[in-house]
């Protein structure tokens, strides 16, 4: 019996794509970056060759436990492939920062004092001169061979999930989107409005015509370099009535800041939201930094989304407060 319930949570626990930190490592603290300040248009080569962005910062997830932000990039690339410094700097850890050898990070502290955590890199792959880098608080040029991709065991839309999760945090931890922080891809897929639509006590309500206190949602899907892995918008506005826009939020950072949990369940309609290995729905409480008229009468929004190549796409919403 104790075998059978050992072997069910390792079975849950395998599923978990990102599973927390036991700790905060403690070379957290030698980051100093302050995207302020960050160098404007110095991006970085793709630490792999990219086949698909899996996930963005923004994704939602929900594996069953708490839900949380992606907070990271995925980027699918084949198993096995060379995983390469996007930039150099110092090697700040090498761990098995969770239970099971999928969770292995390389973490390297770039000259700005932004860290990068690359996570899912090959145990056996990371080479002698890293773990020496590691070891003497050595730096490590751009482009160095870090180790190879971890061969995932899990298959998603039909493809085996090889790749990296990168996350990139400025001196104040706070997870910041690693899109600014290397070289624009081929991305030419703009977001989608899938539909946009009424919430009433954190519940779609059917049609146009709404009453109390209220708010709205939209399922926004993009694409990038894909055709199946749904991620969210990176920026979000929405104008009310004509009114200047108003953002709903910009993904350069975390609404959470450091902590990938906070605010995912007022960002995202969790009775409506899915972000997991068989369901990706990205549906936004548009009301998430601020309120919808309340007054009696017909009202408009105009919701904007944009990726983060800048492509954009607006739709407008009408509704009657009665
Ligand atoms: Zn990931």
């Amino acid at each position: 019996m104790i075998l059978l319930v050992l072997l069910f949570s390792f079975q849950v626990r395998a599923d978990v794509a990102h599973p927390s930190r036991l700790s905060t490592p403690s070379y957290y603290a030698e980051a100093f970056g302050e995207l302020g300040t960050k160098a404007v248009g110095s991006t970085h080569p793709w630490p792999v060759g990219v086949l698909s962005i899996g996930h963005t910062n923004a994704s939602y997830q929900n594996y069953g436990g708490q839900p949380y932000f992606h907070h990271g990039l995925d980027i699918r690339a084949n198993a096995g492939e060379n995983v390469y410094a996007s930039a150099g700097g110092k090697v700040v850890n090498i761990e098995n920062y969770a239970f099971g050898e999928l969770y292995w990070e390389v973490a390297i502290l770039d000259d700005e004092g932004f860290l990068w955590q690359y996570h899912h890199v090959d145990r056996k792959s990371i080479p002698a001169e890293i773990h020496a880098a590691f070891k003497n608080g050595a730096s490590i040029a751009a482009g160095t061979l870090i180790g190879q991709v971890v061969n995932w065991p899990i298959t998603t839309y039909g493809e085996r999930y090889h790749h990296i999760h990168l996350n990139i945090l400025d001196g104040q931890r706070r997870y910041v989107s690693p899109f600014m922080f290397l070289d624009p891809i081929a991305d030419t897929v703009a977001p989608v409005i899938q539909r946009i639509g009424l919430l009433k006590n954190g519940r779609e309500v059917r049609g146009n015509k709404v009453s109390g206190s209220y708010s709205l949602f939209a399922e926004i899907t993009d694409l990038i370099l894909h055709d199946k892995f749904l991620v969210p918008p990176h920026l979000l506005q929405v104008e009310i009535d004509g009114a200047p826009a108003r953002t709903v939020w910009n993904f350069e950072m975390l609404p959470g800041g450091a902590d990938e949990e906070a605010q995912v369940d007022k960002f995202y309609v969790s009775s409506m939201v899915c972000g997991n290995y068989t369901c990706r729905k990205p549906i936004i409480d548009l009301g998430f930094l601020g309120s919808f008229p309340t007054g009696p009468g017909t009202h408009t929004v105009r919701v904007r989304a944009w990726d983060f190549a800048g492509q954009g796409v607006a739709q407008d919403f009408q509704w009657l407060v009665e």
